[in-house]
């Protein structure tokens, strides 16, 4: 059967017959900020989402009332992602509520608490980084493409797909932030490593590197990002705005909807520019 875009996506059951359902995909980090941007996008497309979050139930509420008033479905799901127990819940349940993960988006991420001077970081800061922006989000990826390898494959032999959130961080060097610049270049290789493993299996991996993005996590630094892009004679990016969740989100819906079947490993710049070299 072809491809018709993501809502309905031609696929055999286990059964080998061919059946019709819409895509269904596991979110972290989908209660506020780029996930929830991400969770909207899909539900668009008629997704169904599992909207995991970390402490905030209210958000998490509201994100899933917005996805179904997008036209899609879903369901929230509690889950530390740097806890291996929640790790193996949040995919036990997102199984159970949907049969199959179509889709895996590694989002769910912190800053540093406090940002500190390179040479006075301390390990507190760096350890919680690692456990949420890498670690977990590694062996979250290592549980569901398992699951992914057991599933059937569509009309194009896609078993899933898996698309990582990490940041111009990745070759950005911030010394007051250097913790979350490491961790998140080392999600940057993770999503290669994924990618050449899963390549022959039918799974595709990506990695979304956004710029500055108006969330939660940057509020605190709005003014100077206000400056940095807005005000100033050239700004930081040459698109001259804030990023917004839905920016993030268009680009997981184009993927999701199948529409890179011949690349893997791919970075999507979403970032107004910002990688670009000027002078
Ligand atoms: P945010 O507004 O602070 O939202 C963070 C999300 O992650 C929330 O849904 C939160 O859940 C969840 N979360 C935090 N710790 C978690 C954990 N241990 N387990 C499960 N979920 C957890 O952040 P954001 O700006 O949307 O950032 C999302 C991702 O994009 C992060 O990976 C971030 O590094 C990356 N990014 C952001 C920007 C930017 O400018 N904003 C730029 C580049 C990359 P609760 O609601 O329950 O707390």
């Amino acid at each position: 059967m072809p491809y018709d875009g993501l809502a309905r996506v031609g696929r055999r059951d286990f059964a080998g017959e061919d059946m019709t359902s819409p895509q269904t995909a596991l979110v972290t980090g989908a209660s506020r900020g780029i996930g929830r941007g991400i969770a909207l996008e899909l539900a668009r497309a008629g997704g169904r989402v599992a909207i995991n979050y970390a402490g905030n139930a209210k958000a998490a509420a509201e994100a899933l009332a917005l996805v179904k008033e997008a036209g899609g479905d879903g369901f929230v799901v509690q889950g530390d992602i740097a806890v291996a127990a929640d790790r193996e819940r949040l995919v036990a349940e997102t199984v159970a509520k949907f049969g199959r993960i179509d889709l895996l988006v590694n989002n769910a991420g912190v800053a540093p608490t406090v940002r500190a001077d390179l040479l006075d970081a301390g390990e507190e800061s760096f350890d919680r980084l690692y456990a949420i922006n890498l670690k977990g989000p590694f062996f979250l990826t290592q549980l569901v493409a398992k699951r992914m390898l057991a599933q059937a494959p569509d009309a194009e032999g896609c078993r899933g797909r898996i698309v990582n959130i990490t940041s111009i961080s990745v070759y950005t060097a911030s010394i007051n932030r250097g913790d979350y610049c490491m961790v998140k270049a080392g999600l940057a290789m993770m999503t290669k490593l994924f990618a050449d493993r899963l390549a022959n299996d039918g799974i595709n991996v990506y990695e979304i590197r956004p710029g500055v993005i108006a969330t939660d996590m940057t509020g605190g630094v709005k003014e100077k990002y206000d400056k940095l892009i807005i005000q100033d004679e050239r700004g930081i990016t040459p698109i001259r705005r804030w990023g917004k969740p839905e920016d993030v989100g268009r680009a997981v819906r184009a993927i999701a909807e199948g529409r890179f079947p011949f690349s893997t490993g791919a970075v999507f710049d979403v970032d107004g520019g910002f990688h670009l070299h000027r002078l």
